[in-house]
């Protein structure tokens, strides 16, 4: 019995390294996923500079058209003179003409501020691009790291696992099957110390006439509170 229960200790010691390296894998995403954070915001910050910038070009580009189009009109206008007949209608094409040119004036102002607008968001935009590749850079490093983590804990599961398969093997049945569901409703922990007639896994005490057998060593007891299989630890 003191055979069986040594071996039940050691199989939920394998176990407790299997279940922490596996909780270890488990959140690998999610802390990839928050660490990411960071990068996401920064790209769609740039997505939204890139987007108004865009913008602004495309209005910089209409009121460039329009100026070109009142050009030609001042042009066309100016051919037009020596067909006039009278000085009124002289005097009516030259005031058409001064609007259109006050017009042209308007416009090139415009455009001033689009472009002066345009080189400070270009600025910030290369800013937070710069921020993006820095934020890229560290995630590919965190990444990086937790995969070789991954890597050499899934090399240990390899080796815990067949340590495992032994020594499971060498457990009698029904005590396995007993076990496997105590580690599933005991959150990880079948297997548990005693120790100042206290059971480790739920902090209840053992009745004084239990802790004396669990002493002897002689049959497998459980915690009459949480059902964990109790090994006996010295008092401390
Ligand atoms: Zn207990």
């Amino acid at each position: 019995m003191k055979d069986l229960i040594t071996r039940l200790v050691s199989l939920q010691q394998i176990d407790t390294r299997i279940l922490e390296k596996r909780a270890f894998i488990d959140k690998v995403p999610g802390r990839i996923n928050e660490v990411d954070e960071p990068l996401k915001a920064a790209k769609a910050e740039l997505e939204r500079v890139k987007q108004k910038n865009e913008a602004s070009a495309r209005k910089k580009k209409e009121k460039e058209q329009l100026l070109e189009e009142i050009n030609d009109k001042i042009k066309k206008a100016k051919g037009r003179i020596a067909d006039l007949k009278t000085n009124k209608e002289y005097q009516a094409h030259l005031k058409e003409i001064e609007a259109s040119e006050r017009e042209i004036r308007s416009i090139e102002d415009q455009i001033l501020v689009i472009m002066e607008e345009m080189e400070k968001s270009l600025q910030n935009q290369q800013q937070i691009a710069g921020r993006v590749k820095t934020e890229e850079d560290n995630l590919n490093v965190f990444r990086k790291g937790l995969e070789e983590e991954v890597a050499q804990y899934e090399k240990e599961l390899e080796g815990l696992k067949a340590e495992r398969g032994d020594l499971a093997a060498s457990v009698d049945r029904d005590v396995y099957n007993a076990y496997m569901t105590l580690l599933s409703t005991g959150n990880g922990v079948a297997v548990t110390s005693a120790r100042n007639e206290i059971c480790t896994g739920c902090n209840m005490n053992i009745p004084p006439q239990l802790f004396v057998e669990l002493r002897k060593g002689e049959e497998l007891i459980q915690c009459p509170q949480c059902r964990r299989i109790l090994f006996y630890s010295e008092e401390q």
